[in-house]
């Protein structure tokens, strides 16, 4: 917890594929802020995902971001360390009858699907399970059968009423209130029958576990504070402020996603790249050296 007034930043990447140009930006960033901010800087280990996310994956993420120049205050937090904090926060939703077990493919979703998608483009979950007898219920739990528990966002809207997030200008010398919307995600899901957590759920623990009051990441989690403001409302947990920064854009003006490798900062420092020269490339300093080849270059 955040004894004192220093302000606390984080950077939260998930080791489930190589880090690009993208996520050294964010990393750079929240250092640059931090520094500026005479706040601490700390490094969580987004690795829930057991299966895709490995030791080596880890080892190279480190490797990258020190490479790149970030580094970071404390020992980092890995999320797999505390699946029995996650599920304590999910006991306390399931005990005020806020959660229910989801047992649709994504194929059922999308076949009953009324057309509705949530703010990440997927088909908005139309509620099939929701009405389900606790009989039968009881009946598929007890069959074997996967699920998901789905968050009944209706009745945790009831209980926290109005929404907003604090967001932060990407100096962040201004705030502005914005208003949340988290219907638009309509009943998420915050765990499946063998990993009691999901993204929404564990951020929002470790973030006041680690007395986060600076969340900074990218444009595209922007809608996804709408989920972590109800659950920090419902949990009780601190409200940080948050500021969602621009995303570094492909020649094509696409996202960058881990699936293109040639943006890998291992791809860059294979083709030679200085870390000198990503940065400069992201406008963290100058540098008189141009790379030898061009960003979109392949080997
Ligand atoms: N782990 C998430 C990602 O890599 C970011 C989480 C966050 O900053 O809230 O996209």
């Amino acid at each position: 917890m955040n004894t004192n007034d220093q302000p606390i930043f984080r950077f939260a990447p998930s080791p489930n594929g190589q880090l690009h140009l993208g996520h050294a930006f964010s990393a750079l960033l929240t250092q640059e802020l931090a520094q500026k901010a005479d706040g601490k800087l700390l490094l969580r280990i987004e690795d829930i995902d057991t299966i895709r996310c490995t030791d080596e994956g880890i080892e190279q993420m480190l490797n990258d971001l020190d490479w790149v120049g970030f580094s970071w205050d404390e020992e980092p937090r890995r999320q797999s360390a505390h699946f029995d904090d996650y599920e304590k926060a999910l006991n306390a939703l399931h005990a005020d009858g806020l959660l229910y077990p989801c047992f649709c493919s994504r194929s059922q979703i999308k076949a009953n699907a009324t057309g509705e998608k949530d703010p990440d483009g997927a088909p908005k979950y139309p509620g099939t399970c929701k009405h389900m007898s606790p009989y039968d219920r009881d009946k598929r739990i007890n069959s074997d059968a996967a699920y998901a528990l789905r968050l009944d966002m209706k009745k945790a809207l009831e209980k926290v009423g109005e929404v907003t997030w604090q967001e932060m200008s990407e100096d962040l010398s201004e705030t502005e209130t914005i208003t949340a919307d988290p219907m638009a995600w309509g009943d998420v899901i915050l765990a499946r029958k063998y990993t009691p957590t999901s993204y929404h759920l564990s951020v929002v623990v470790d973030d006041a576990d680690q007395g986060i009051t600076h969340v900074t990441r990218g444009k595209d989690l922007y809608f996804a504070t709408a989920v972590h403001r109800v659950l920090q409302k419902l949990l009780e947990l601190p409200e940080p402020k948050y500021m969602h920064h621009g995303l570094i854009l492909d020649d094509e003006g696409n996202k960058l996603s881990k699936s293109k490798k040639s943006l890998s900062l291992a791809a860059l420092k294979k083709r030679d790249w200085t870390p000198e020269q990503v940065r400069a490339q992201l406008g963290f300093e100058e540098d008189d050296e141009e790379p030898e080849t061009e960003l979109g270059e392949e080997d």
